[in-house]
């Protein structure tokens, strides 16, 4: 059974009426719903109210996959907490990092880039085109997802060159954006999946439903380090013979 953690800052949905309405328990809520129903799986979730308190070492080193909605409160999600993240991805947690958590502390740390990006609020319509078909997180999709609103994300996206580039997003104004981006960074698996702004229903898509879920399932470990250490090896004098 997969064991997941849900992080969603939850800030918009409880203060604009506008997310209120589209997420009314949070974002965190409806990822934990499809994600529960779709996987055999345990979830917790966690918002901003506690990330720093109860998002724990522990938690993360029983956390097979973490799914991050972060953008408003990058900040208020501690160093420690960040450093905890990034350690357990390279120890083989995997990560999915989902639209303005771009930015989120954990996800700027792996990369090392700026992961700044070109952005608009325009209501514009999008495809999210497969590029990638024989990749898992791919599996079940067709050649393009329509979405009628979603934030538009443009490039240059200054993130390192990703190993596998899953979705090309396509948005009606002309931007284009490297939209799923999968990438591994020690023993952990990392997908950036750029859907998902506050006032749209895009984790209600059936198809970015699955997408996640794939996701999931990609980025899950095969196998965990106990510790990372830089081991030092002595050869016995005998073996050197
Ligand atoms: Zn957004």
């Amino acid at each position: 059974m997969l064991r997941i953690t849900v992080y969603n800052e939850f800030i918009h949905e409880r203060k604009h009426e506008r997310c209120k309405a589209v997420y009314p328990d949070g974002i965190h809520a409806v990822i934990a719903d499809f994600v529960s129903k779709g996987l055999d799986c345990s979830v917790r979730t966690f918002t901003v109210d506690n990330v720093n308190t109860e998002l724990t070492e522990e938690v993360l080193a029983q956390t097979d996959v973490l799914i991050w909605w972060g953008h408003v409160a990058h900040n208020k999600v501690s160093d420690e907490v960040a450093q905890m993240v990034k350690l357990q991805v390279l120890s083989g947690m995997g990560a999915i990092f989902l639209h303005s958590a771009h930015l989120a502390k954990p996800f700027v740390q792996l990369m090392g880039t700026t992961c700044f990006l070109r952005w608009r609020e325009a209501d514009e319509s999008e495809r999210l085109w497969v590029c990638n078909p024989g990749h898992p997180i791919a599996n079940g999709i067709g050649p393009c997802i329509e979405l009628a609103c979603e934030e538009t994300y443009g490039e240059h996206f200054d993130i390192p060159t990703p190993d596998d580039l899953v979705f090309i997003g396509w948005f009606k104004g002309g931007n284009v954006f490297r939209s799923g981006c999968a990438y591994r960074r020690g023993m952990g698996k990392i997908f950036y999946f750029q859907p998902g702004h506050e006032t749209y229903p895009t984790y209600k898509n059936p198809e970015i439903q699955k997408v996640i879920l794939n996701a999931i399932g990609w980025a899950a470990p095969v196998r965990r380090a106990d510790k990372l250490e830089c081991p030092h090896e002595v050869i016995a004098p005998e073996a050197q013979s």
